[in-house]
């Protein structure tokens, strides 16, 4: 099998904890080069910056880009405008706008753009999906709450304009709910709790309906510890669907359902080599389209500073 040239981008704890080990175990793919402004990757060449990579390595055909989403666009538009088939980690950008123009280049080139929603590759989530298309709903409740000191130190975009603050992780829980639920949601209200010091939001709390009027209500938090709880919880007619740690287990009322073992960044990777293979994107802006509108229609609530 002709293993698929790749190159990685923005070597951080996302690229070292699932890129690097997804990519290694892919007999698809051969990472030969990174470049990130102050990490190395071991075993494969390195460069600074993207157009330095690009420049010095013709050969490669595929860019994973695994930095935060704000010098995303440059760098996607560099290696789509070089030929390259490119895979956006979540969110898709900083902006929705971007990720539009994007979508045409990709088109205009003749290559591949996938924005990635690894939690979308979670265990349980086709499995819920299937179970809610013969459902009647009655109600969502979602709950996405974690220490933002245990999973995300350090990290300072988070908290600047278009780091997305609390839906950063948050948004791995709509990119759920916009894949499980039959019928497309709307947001009707956004509440916004923004610490005194920074730009972006540190909790949120949303209400949302679906176009049958099923009420969706959201709560994200990073003030949460020390157990994570990442958790979507639909009621209907015939019993309750928990999904529980962010995806991966899966309960109809008290029964777990039993679960395939592909888990989500593999799962990631062979999805973006399929579409490749069939010169396809997929760019599914849902789930920021409701951040987007959850700016949009936001109050907001100062709340106490969050100093590090
Ligand atoms: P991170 O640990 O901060 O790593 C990102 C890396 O990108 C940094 O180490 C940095 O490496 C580079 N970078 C940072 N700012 C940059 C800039 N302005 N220009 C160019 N490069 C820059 O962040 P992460 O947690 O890996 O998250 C990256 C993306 O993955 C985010 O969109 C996040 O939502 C997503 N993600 C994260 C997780 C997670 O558990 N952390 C899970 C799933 C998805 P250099 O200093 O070497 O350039």
């Amino acid at each position: 099998m002709k293993r698929i040239p790749i190159a990685l981008v923005g070597i951080g704890k996302i690229a070292r904890d699932q890129h690097l080990p997804a990519i290694a175990a892919d007999p698809r793919f051969e990472l030969i080069a990174c470049a990130s402004r102050n990490a190395t990757v071991e075993g494969v060449r390195n460069y600074p910056t993207i157009e330095a990579l690009l420049a010095a390595e013709p050969q490669v055909q595929a860019v994973s880009l695994c930095s935060p989403p704000q010098p995303r666009f440059a760098q996607a538009r560099a290696a789509l405008a070089a030929g390259k088939h490119v895979m956006l980690e979540k969110p898709p950008g900083a902006c929705l706008s971007e990720v539009r123009a994007l979508d045409e280049i990709a088109c205009t080139v003749g290559r591949t753009l996938f924005a990635s929603w690894h939690s979308r590759h979670a265990l349980g989530v086709e499995a819920a999906r299937t179970w809610l298309s013969t459902q009647e709903m009655r109600s969502v409740h979602v709950r996405w709450k974690e220490d933002v000191r245990r999973w995300h130190p350090g990290q300072a975009w988070i908290w600047e304009p278009g780091g997305l603050g609390v839906f950063d992780p948050g948004i791995n829980a709509l990119s759920i709910v916009t894949r499980i639920l039959p019928r497309e949601v709307a947001l009707v209200s956004s509440t916004l709790s923004i610490p005194a010091n920074r730009h972006m939001p540190i909790a949120a709390d949303l209400e949302l309906f679906d176009t049958a009027g099923v009420p969706v209500h959201v709560e994200f938090d990073w003030r949460h510890g020390p157990q994570e709880l990442w958790e979507i919880e639909v009621r209907t007619a015939d019993g309750t669907l928990t999904l529980s740690q962010g995806g991966n287990r899966l309960h109809i009322d008290e029964r777990e359902v039993a679960l395939g073992s592909v888990h989500e960044y593999p799962s990631l990777y062979s999805h973006w080599r399929d579409l490749i293979e069939r010169r396809e994107s997929d760019v599914d802006v849902r789930p920021l389209s409701l951040v987007a509108d959850a700016f949009l229609l936001g109050r907001r609530e100062i709340v106490e500073a969050f100093i590090e």
